[in-house]
């Protein structure tokens, strides 16, 4: 069986619009046996919010397991620990962090601190974030994507506030999305083994295939990149071509 792992902002749909054709070549695809799993850095929503949306969008059952999102990487990496963590982000973020058992707590109180993403920029919250971690509290980061594609606009992402930390303190954020480690690594403790990689992100998404040996597609639907599109393997206009490519 073909395993595909397909990105969802800019690939799957625009804030909460499904991209043309989409629909119609996910039902092929299914048709056709691949087994399709959905792979984002977006932590804004947790995977039981993306399910819906996507049952919404698609008409069509989504099993959950298929969701992968940095939430994920994180709940595996806390299981059965107790951690104080104070979070940078949405209340969505912050409601997934207490069901997975972990303490929401003050800033001073905190074993560790993660940045999510919030709608509007907290400077006032950075420069707080920023005083603790050079006081020596530990930070990770649930991806480092510079933006993502709304319906109509590019949005700062979360990537944005971590970029502005790691440039200002001169140190290096662990991140829980793709492309970067801990998020590979869940992905081969579940031996997922990708057969193709679909994204409009080529420091992500093509970059995560590329770790993973899968074959990597470029889709044109979502944000603009900054890397060379030379790095895919595919490059495709949508991922409604993706039926005619595979087959
Ligand atoms: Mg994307």
């Amino acid at each position: 069986m073909i395993k595909l792992a397909t990105d969802l902002d800019g690939t799957i749909y625009k804030g909460n619009k499904l991209i043309e054709g989409v629909k119609d070549s996910y039902e092929n695809l299914i048709d056709n046996d691949v087994e399709i799993y959905f792979i984002t850095n977006n932590s804004s929503q947790t995977p039981y919010e993306i399910k819906e949306k996507l049952e919404t969008l698609l008409q069509s059952e989504i099993d959950i397991n298929k969701i992968i999102t940095p939430l994920n990487v994180l709940k595996k990496m806390f299981l059965n620990q107790t951690t104080n963590i104070y979070v940078y982000g949405s209340s969505n973020l912050k409601q997934f962090v207490e069901s997975i058992n972990l303490c929401l707590t003050n800033i001073d109180q905190a074993d560790l601190i993660l940045i999510g993403r919030k709608s509007e920029l907290d400077l006032t919250e950075i420069e707080l974030i920023k005083n603790s971690i050079k006081n020596g509290k530990q930070v990770l980061c649930l991806n480092k994507d510079l933006s993502f594609p709304s319906e109509d606009e590019e949005l700062p992402g979360n990537g944005a506030v971590v970029k502005m930390i790691e440039d200002d303190l001169e140190i290096t954020i662990t991140s829980l999305g793709k492309p970067d480690l801990h998020f590979i690594k869940y992905c081969s403790d579940h031996n997922y083994n990708f057969d193709y990689v679909i994204g409009d992100r080529v420091d992500t998404d093509i970059f995560f295939g590329k770790q993973i040996n899968a074959i990597t597609i470029l889709v044109e639907t979502g944000v603009k990149n900054f890397e060379s599109t030379k790095f895919a393997d595919i490059k495709l206009k949508s991922f409604s071509e993706v039926v005619s490519f595979i087959f």
